[in-house]
């Protein structure tokens, strides 16, 4: 069992004031792991003092410095591979095959930069004026426990570009895994006071960065609800925010793709980090037409799903993070029959022989309709619904009719066709033919999926402020 009770500050690893301390359950089995303790007010704004100063130094390097850091950073997470895929299976229950996904993207999300770094121009011209690009400050860093680790690189990753320091409120569920990609940035041998990270509740450490007037930015990603109290909170000292929060994403099979490839992929695809994800597609719509054919192949894509101990190679859906998301999930399932959809496979309740841990049977709900709860409302576990449509204006109309926006997936036998369908999508990515990811593109959501993008160019832009120089 591990007890962490040391954040990191100005380049130091710092005993904090905050006294309070929060087990560290193992979700596949409830086994305490570890213990974190929490820091206070105290601990945070030591931290924003340290960013601050490391600010003034840090934001006047050059390009080739700060491409050197972002490539000693990704090496030394790269040195550190197996603890911290094996760090993420034991804590909140990711399968091998997402944990290690996700930390090929951690380590991506340094050579994108460096990449995006090599040919971005800090200064332009707007007509006749010169346009400096300067960075913004220090930005408060706000992750979720669903890939805490991949939020904090690709997040500092973009700062360190930019030539921002930051102050990290990582998920309290998170601590272990924090722990590790601390280390690693300090064997990166980073300048004093770049990166910090104060480990505590976000009703404490978070809301103490969100309303610190020293802090020019804040990079959340989290739920909806978290975003909004953040926008609040951050407008009375005008910071800026990117803000990534839940989704409801839309998954459209066109009336000519290939039901037997598409079902199964959308099924898989669902249930993506457990159900646990911001992009998972929860929504799949379908021509009504078809619907017996894609209740058949749906029903048996969902009987390979393999539900179980997530460290094992073949295991597609582990447990839920927590008892209280374990029983949040149970609750729409529950819902999902009181409303009157068809229950397709699943169900309430564990799965035989995984009661003593966070797992949820993979479900599916069939005949739901969009203005059901379980359709427009973001569950965050294993719970497909299948939503029929007459026709091609309709299957958009329903993708749309959500108060979200963040991801889209369109399958066509006709590339001309999804593109049409696509440019009609209100979602800030459209995935056509498969589940995809470019870590130069802009992501981010539309509507109540968020503010501001991440990675690339586009992503940079937001840890800048345009200066106009005219002479
Ligand atoms: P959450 O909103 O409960 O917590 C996220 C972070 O915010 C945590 O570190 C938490 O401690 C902190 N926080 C809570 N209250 C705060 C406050 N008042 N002030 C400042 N910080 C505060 O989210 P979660 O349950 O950890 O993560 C799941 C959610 O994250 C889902 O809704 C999911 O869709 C979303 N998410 C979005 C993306 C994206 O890129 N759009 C990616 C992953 C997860």
């Amino acid at each position: 069992m591990k007890r962490i009770d040391q954040s990191y500050i100005n380049g130091e690893f710092t005993v904090l004031h905050g006294t309070e301390v929060f087990d560290l359950i193992n979700p596949a089995n409830h086994q305490k792991i570890g213990e974190v303790v929490l820091g206070d007010e105290n601990d945070t704004r030591r931290a924003i003092t340290a960013a601050k100063e490391a600010f003034k130094t840090f934001s006047k390097t050059k390009v080739e410095e700060r491409i050197g850091i972002l490539e000693n950073l990704k090496k030394a997470v790269e040195k550190r591979e197996k603890e911290l895929i094996e760090t993420m299976i034991l804590e909140y229950g990711g399968t091998r095959q997402f944990c290690t996904a996700s930390f090929r993207n951690m380590t991506g999300a340094f050579e994108h930069m460096i990449e995006t770094l090599r040919h971005f121009e800090f200064e332009r011209k707007a007509g006749k004026t010169l346009v400096q690009m300067t960075p913004i400050g220090v930005v408060g860093i706000i992750t979720p426990w669903n890939s805490s680790n991949g939020f904090i690189c690709s997040k500092f990753a973009t700062a360190v570009a930019a030539g921002c320091t930051v102050v990290v409120k990582p998920s309290e569920m998170s601590a272990l895994q924090t722990q590790l990609i601390i280390e690693c940035f300090h064997e990166a041998g980073l300048p004093k006071g770049i990166f910090n990270v104060v480990n505590g509740l976000g009703n404490v450490v978070g809301s103490e960065i969100v309303n610190h007037p020293d802090v020019a930015k804040i990079s959340f990603t989290g739920s909806t609800y978290t975003g909004k109290m953040i926008a609040k909170g951050a407008v009375d000292s005008m910071k800026r925010i990117t803000l990534e929060l839940g989704g409801k994403s839309p998954n459209i099979i066109l009336d000519d793709a290939d039901f037997t490839k598409a079902v199964p992929q959308a099924v898989y695809g669902a249930y993506m980090n457990s159900g646990q994800a911001c992009i998972a597609p929860t929504r799949l719509l379908v021509p009504q037409s078809r619907l017996e054919e894609v209740n058949e192949l749906a029903k048996k894509a969902v009987f390979q799903v393999i539900v179980g101990n997530p460290a094992n190679e073949n295991t597609n859906v582990g447990p839920m993070v927590s008892e209280k998301q374990y029983e949040r999930v149970q609750s729409y399932i529950k819902l999902g029959l009181e409303e009157g959809a068809d229950l397709l496979a699943g169900g309430a309740g564990k799965p035989e022989g995984l009661e003593n841990g966070n797992f949820v049977k993979a479900t599916i709900f069939t005949n739901v309709r969009n203005d059901m709860r379980i359709a427009q409302e973001e569950i965050f576990g294993p719970v497909l619904s299948i939503i029929p449509y007459c026709n091609e204006e309709e299957a958009i109309s329903i993708a749309n009719d959500t108060p979200y926006g963040l991801a889209a997936y369109i399958t066509s036998s006709d590339e001309k066709r999804a593109l049409k369908v696509a440019s009609q999508i209100e979602a800030g990515r459209v995935c056509i033919n498969g589940f995809k990811h470019d870590p130069l593109a802009p992501f981010g959501g539309f509507k109540q999926s968020g503010i501001g993008r991440e990675f690339g160019a586009f992503g940079l832009e937001e840890y800048l402020e345009p200066k106009s120089i005219l002479v």
